[in-house]
């Protein structure tokens, strides 16, 4: 009885406040949450988890020394996935980032490789972005992620100090050079070694992830690996 109540609640409210689908904007049906079930179905899931030897991970080789790198979704020109990142990061709906998070972990759990994780620390944004947008999307996929992990979520560590990344018109070697003083870490006690999964939104270039995963290493005693939600 209860259950139907809500029901009709739910139904009522929805007549006036229909949920859309945060990959294709569609009405969701009542049994569909945050996205559709055709989206669901046909969103390019890229499976990088399940092997080490991925593309995120060969974009980084090299560049960083990280124990295992993956992301969820392939982000291509005019596509659900990059409507969904629209929607995370510029209107205002940042719970979709916690939904494919939560999703995410779950998934990275049936792992091996990603079962020793000891903290989940999202990629900051400047204080500046973060006043203007109101909160960190990447922080949001964390949370998402340390739910479903149940590891602890830590965003005192990681500082970003430089707003921007200039990068046009530079090399591959030049654009790594200049990255370097763009974050900072905040003196903090954590256990030896500890195993950091480090997390983005979207990764393109990798150098900001890159330069902050190198910050990590250099301040503290750890490993490092990598997730975004996203791969250009
Ligand atoms: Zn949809």
């Amino acid at each position: 009885m209860k259950s139907e109540l809500k029901r009709l609640i739910d139904d009522f409210v929805a007549i006036f406040f229909p949920r859309e689908c945060g990959c294709c904007g569609c009405v969701l049906k009542y049994q569909e949450k945050y996205v559709c079930i055709d989206c669901n179905y046909h969103l390019p899931y890229t499976n990088f988890h399940e092997y080490s030897d991925n593309d995120t991970a060969r974009q980084l080789w090299g560049k960083v020394p990280i124990e295992e790198a993956c992301s969820f979704l392939l982000l291509q020109k005019e596509s659900r996935v990059e409507y969904l990142i629209y929607q995370i990061k510029y209107n205002r709906q940042p719970f979709l980032a916690e939904y494919f998070g939560y999703l995410y972990g779950l998934k990275l759990l049936q792992q091996g490789r990603y079962q020793n994780l000891d903290l989940i620390i999202p990629v900051p944004l400047h204080s500046s972005k973060l006043r203007k947008r109101g909160y960190n999307q990447s922080a949001y996929f964390g949370r998402g992620l340390s739910r479903a992990m149940n590891i602890p979520l830590r965003e005192d560590i990681l500082v970003r100090k430089k707003a921007t990344v200039s990068q046009t018109g530079k090399g591959r070697v030049e654009r790594y050079e200049n990255v370097d003083d763009i974050f900072d870490c905040n003196e903090v006690i954590l256990a030896a070694n500890v195993h950091i999964l480090l997390v983005d939104d979207v990764l393109t270039t990798g150098a900001t992830i890159v330069s902050a995963a190198l910050t990590l290493l250099n301040a503290v005693d750890c490993r490092v690996s990598i997730a975004t939600l996203a791969r250009a």
